[in-house]
Order: structure tokens, then sequence, then C-alpha cells
């Protein structure tokens, strides 16, 4: 009930899908969070159901003064900044041969240097709260390569190193940061996607409220000694290839 009580949280992204999960979970265990989102109808309806210790802002995280924007009001409503979450991500298809410039510089703005202009803009505020934790959100594409997918793979490559730098710059000031890798999870990002899950140990897809646990103990003191690491949560698929059935 109070593992983040007296924390405050900035999540991009969070209007709905993993970083809607991540919002509830915080705000159960006692956080404040700041929802900043591109969708901002259903950030706002989220945030009204949530209650008093949620705001939504507009936050486009390919835009630096959306970033200051969105830091600037968390310290002004809740006294301070201790929790960023970037999460925000898009996903999009194609043969490398087919895959234009357009898709690629899109993909690598908004799930790389999205998370590059984040922890940029909130460095100064995670400093003044003294311990704090920068959670980023990769993915199991961010360990090994995926047919169709080069532009997201790459991206999510990059938040993985992103993250070791960012380790290694921010430690001396308090400021821990490491990623999270899931595998196929249930959101509208994968609606309507085909997977075939006996390619998956547990034999399933995830939730999102499987990775909200994991980052909430990587948001909270449980986790202080624990940075530059990354987090694998996909139900065992990188844990190496499934034997084919027998006939
Ligand atoms: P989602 O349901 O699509 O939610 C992502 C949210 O981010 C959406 O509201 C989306 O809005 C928003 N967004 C997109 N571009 C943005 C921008 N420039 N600035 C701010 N917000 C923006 O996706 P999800 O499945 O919850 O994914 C969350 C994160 O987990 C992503 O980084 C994703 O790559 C990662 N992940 C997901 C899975 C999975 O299987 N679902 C697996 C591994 C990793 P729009 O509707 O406008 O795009």
């Amino acid at each position: 009930m109070d593992r983040l009580a007296g924390k405050i949280a900035l999540i991009s992204g969070g209007s709905r899908g993993i970083g809607a999960a991540i919002a509830e979970r915080f705000l159960s265990e006692g956080a404040k969070v700041v929802i900043g989102d591109v969708l901002d109808e259903d950030g706002r309806q989220l945030a009204a159901r949530l209650g008093d210790g949620v705001r939504y802002v507009h936050l486009d995280v390919t835009k630096p003064a959306d970033w200051e924007r969105a830091v600037k009001e968390t310290v002004d409503v809740f006294g301070g900044l201790g929790i960023l979450v970037n999460n925000a991500g898009i996903v999009n298809f194609g043969r490398i041969d087919d895959y234009s410039h357009e898709q690629w510089a899109r993909i690598i703005n908004v799930n790389l240097t999205g998370v590059f202009n984040g922890i940029k803009a909130a460095a100064t505020s995670l400093a003044d709260a003294g311990a704090a934790s920068i959670i980023n959100i990769s993915s199991i594409a961010g360990l090994r390569g995926y047919e169709q997918l080069s532009g997201y793979t790459a991206s999510k490559f990059g938040v993985r190193g992103l993250t070791k730098s960012a380790a290694l710059d921010l430690g001396g000031s308090g400021i821990r940061v490491n990623s999270v890798h899931p595998g196929v999870i249930e959101t509208p990002m994968t609606a309507g996607m085909v997977f075939e899950t006996d390619r998956v140990p547990l034999r399933r897809i995830g939730q999102p409220m499987e990775i909200a646990d994991l980052v909430l103990y990587l948001a909270g003191d449980e986790s202080a000694f624990v940075t530059g690491a990354e987090f694998v949560i996909d139900g065992g698929e990188t844990a190496g290839t499934v034997a084919p059935r027998a006939p």
C-alpha cells in the first residue's frame, strides 16, 4: 500500500497500455503521478478515473519544450520529481529493403530520442530528490533481432545502451537508471497482431500489470542498489529456442 509513499512520478505514454497500468500501480502504492502523452482525451479520462493523486499533461516526447513543461508542472503541482518512466513508444513494420527513411526517422525519434529528451529534462529535478529512479521501457527487441522490425529493434537496443551510459553519468547524483525488456504484452499496440505462444515457455502473452509490478520494484527503495541493469519479463521467450514438437 505504501511502497512509493512520498514519491512523485512522471510517466510518458501513460494514457493507455503499459503506461496506464504503471500509473495505476504507482498510485496504489502511495505515489503522486503525472501522466504525459499525446492521447489527450484518453489521458484526461484516465486521470479523472484514478483521482486526486494524478495529473495529465500533454507531452510529445520528441519535443524538448514539452518535456520542460511536463517536468515543471510535476514539480509545481506535487513539489518535486523522484521517478521518471520513459514508456512512450511506437512500432512500425517493413522488410529493411522496403522500410522508408521516414519510418526509420520517426521511430528513432520517438523511441530513442524521446528517452534522451526525458532524461535530459528531468535530471536536475531528479537529482534534487536525493534518491531517484529512471526506468526506461525497452523490449526483448532490445536484446535480439526481429524480422520486419529493424527500426523498432534498433531503437530498443539504443534505449538499452543509453540506459547504461546514463546510469554511469547520474549514479553520483543519486539517480539510478535501469531498462525493462517486456515480451509480448496485451495492449492497444499489439491489438490485432497474431503471436505464436507455443514459442514462449509459459505459453501465453503478458499483461500490462505484470510489467507495472516490475517497474514498481525498480521505482522504489527496495531496488536502491540496482542501476545500469536490464530486466527481462517475457515468459521465458528469450531463454532459448523451444524445440520443435515431435510429429
Ligand atoms: P500503447 O498501448 O500504444 O501505448 C503507448 C502510448 O504512448 C500511447 O498512448 C501512444 O499514443 C503514446 N505515444 C506514442 N508516441 C508518443 C509521443 N511522441 N509522445 C508521447 N506519447 C506517445 O503501447 P504499449 O504496448 O503500452 O507500449 C508501451 C511501451 O512498452 C512502448 O515503449 C513499447 O515499445 C514497449 N513494449 C511494448 C510491448 C508490447 O507487447 N505491448 C512489448 C515490449 C515493449 P499513440 O496512440 O498516438 O501512439
